[in-house]
């Protein structure tokens, strides 16, 4: 199989073509002008662009589906090349803003949410992803390619700020390495020039690659799915909690070098009867003292089959009165595309239904 041109950071591909500055050149195309052809490259002699088509994928990924929200958030299944799918979701968090002149005040904002993973081995009780099993890690060209996809799609043009959240399908940390590249060809900037502090890496909590992660010291941003403050609760819900538990991950975010202008993200599905009272939100509290931490309150998306259900939101904004009372930051998640059935793993589940990719 040809090698995926998005695979390469511009170092790596200096290394394989030569002279190095042809692979500035190649990024160029790939991620300004979202080149079709490696023919079009115009400014490579003939014979590299030859070479280039032969022995390189520009196209890793085929889109099958593509799905729009009301709120604008558009939910995307791509086809890999081994048949297997993956999901992104391009959720628009800002319209355009003009100045009172007309002039463009800022553009619209977005972000961008990958899949790291075919399937997920942690195996959460809430899911979906967790129930089809794992299947493979994504390559970093394949996790690239997902965002490259969708400003093509989308016609979003490559100085455009985006964020990106790493909080589709899989567990980032257990494909550290191509997930720790992809940051890297996201932020250089003669590509999609995607800051790691726009870029949020989001964990079940492998407490140990937190630490390694922490170590790289890429200048992400860390968020946490903690969902349950007591252990009994969470190795229920969240059965890696076993091998590391609450304990552990707060010590490995204790650790973690965190931006001066930024907070540690806990993410907490809030599920009806099973999280959403108060005593959690008090232990919560207690859980966060000392640390530099915003708390961001999911509703639980309900999906046939789950015994699970959605908390009703005066509980939910119970929950959030209480924390913002102790000083703690605490967000509510809108439910983005929820007309699109958007927590992580449901358009494939669909399509899987369906026939549609494996
Ligand atoms: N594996 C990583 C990142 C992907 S999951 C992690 O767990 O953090 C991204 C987020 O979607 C997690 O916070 C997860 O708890 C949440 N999620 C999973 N199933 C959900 C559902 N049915 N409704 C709402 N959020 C869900
Ligand atoms: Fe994997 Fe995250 Fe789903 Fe848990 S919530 S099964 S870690 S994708």
């Amino acid at each position: 199989m040809k090698k995926i041109i998005h695979d390469y950071t511009k170092e790596e591909l200096a290394e394989e073509i030569k002279p190095a500055f042809r692979a500035k050149q190649i990024y160029s195309w790939v991620y300004h002008k979202h080149a079709d052809s490696f023919e079009e490259m115009a400014n490579l002699p003939k014979d590299l662009r030859k070479k280039l088509t032969e022995e390189y994928e520009l196209h890793p990924l085929e889109r099958i589906s593509r799905q729009e929200s009301r709120d604008g958030s558009i939910k995307y299944l791509f086809r890999l090349r081994d048949g297997h799918t993956v999901e992104a979701v391009l959720l628009l968090m800002k319209e355009a803003e003009y100045h009172e002149d007309g002039t463009l005040k800022h553009h619209r904002r977005y972000t961008v949410c990958i899949s790291s993973q075919v399937g997920c081995k942690v195996g959460c009780a809430f899911c979906l992803t967790a129930k089809g099993g794992f299947m493979r890690d994504l390559s970093a060209g394949e996790i690239v390619s997902q965002v490259l996809e969708i400003y093509k799609d989308q016609g979003i043009p490559s100085n455009h700020r985006v964020n990106l959240v790493y909080m589709g399908m899989g567990e980032p940390l257990d494909n550290l390495d191509n997930v720790a590249k992809a940051v890297r060809i996201f932020s250089d900037m003669d590509g999609m020039s995607i800051s790691p502090n726009r870029q949020t890496i989001s964990t079940s909590g492998l407490s140990s690659k937190i630490e390694r992660l922490g170590k790289m010291d890429l200048g992400i941003n860390l968020a946490i799915s903690l969902h349950a403050v007591d252990d009994a609760l969470r190795q229920r819900l969240m059965p890696i909690n076993k091998a590391y538990n609450i304990a552990s991950i707060i010590e490995a975010v204790r650790n973690f070098p965190v931006n001066q202008r930024k907070k540690v993200l806990f993410e907490y599905l809030v599920i009806k009867d099973v999280n959403d009272d108060l005593e959690s939100a008090k232990k919560l509290v207690k859980l966060l003292n000392g640390i530099k931490a915003k708390v961001n309150l999911i509703y639980f998306n309900p999906y046939p089959g789950t015994d699970f259900q959605r908390p009703d939101p005066e509980d939910v904004r119970r929950f959030q009165e209480y924390l913002l009372n102790k000083g703690v930051l605490c967000t509510i998640r809108e439910s983005k595309g929820l007309d699109i059935s958007a927590a992580c793993g449901q358009l494939r589940e669909q399509k899987l239904n369906e026939g549609v990719g494996k």
